[in-house]
């Protein structure tokens, strides 16, 4: 055989070998957002997957320096960090980031904080989306809202609410719970109520981050106003996306 030939052959045999558990990693981030569909549309993997948009794409709501920061800075921080206490504690990475965080009672508060922190800011990203202001929920997600809820206004204001009372740092939820029904919730730091340890717990169909990193170079201390402004970005098809998938 060709010199070449062979050293092409050993180098993908190398690469197959090494790439194994990255490329585990790699295939259930397609199947989690990329491919949306395959399973339920709520997998999540341990690597950061790229912004679906811009940094600009959010304005004038959420600035561009404000989601640079953001995404480059502390969410992948807490990609990176959440590496570091998957190897260290010996994680299985080919499961879902979902099957890890509802044993979290497990780990290390290290995995705690950055496995919340990663999944936390990937559904974050994907909750919100350019243009987006004069949307509202539509078909059964709407009726769920109306039934839970009383009406989208009566959901908006007890959303906000939760989001606003949040002391400290923290998150503000809208979840399935395991008897089927939507409620609003809301955590501390990075945890999030796929956690064994939640107080109230579900699947997050919507993601609001209050800590002050996402809003304070724009907003100072106006909490509300962020709230405010954050509900012209949301991606309510996707938000629906999830709530049909459960
Ligand atoms: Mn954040």
């Amino acid at each position: 055989m060709p010199a070449s030939n062979h050293s092409r052959r050993k180098f993908i045999k190398q690469t197959t070998q090494t790439g194994l558990l990255v490329a585990g990693a790699g295939a259930l981030h397609l199947n989690a957002w990329a491919l949306g569909g395959i399973a339920n549309n709520l997998q999540t993997g341990f690597d950061q997957t790229p912004l679906p948009y811009a940094y600009a794409a959010l304005e004038p709501f959420i600035d561009a320096a404000t989601m640079e920061l953001h995404y480059s800075k502390h969410a992948a921080a807490y990609a990176k960090n959440l590496k570091e206490a998957v190897v260290a504690e010996n994680i299985n990475t080919q499961q879902l980031l979902e099957a890890a965080l509802a044993t979290t009672s497990k780990y290390s508060t290290k995995f705690r904080n950055n496995g919340g922190g990663h999944y936390n800011h990937e559904l974050f990203w994907r909750c919100m989306k350019p243009g987006a202001a004069a949307a509202k929920p539509e078909g059964a997600l709407a009726k769920a809202i109306d039934n839970s809820f009383n009406s989208f206004e009566a959901f908006k204001t007890q959303f906000a609410d939760a989001a606003k009372s949040r002391f400290g740092s923290g998150w503000a939820w809208l979840i399935i719970s395991a008897d089927k029904k939507l409620k609003i919730s809301s955590t501390a730091n990075q945890d999030n109520p796929l956690m064994d340890i939640a107080e109230v717990k579900g699947t997050p169909i919507l993601a609001l981050d209050v800590w002050e990193h996402a809003y304070y170079l724009k907003y100072q201390n106006r909490r509300p106003e962020y709230i405010e402004n954050w509900f012209k970005t949301v991606n309510w098809e996707f938000v629906a996306q999830r709530f049909s998938g459960i």
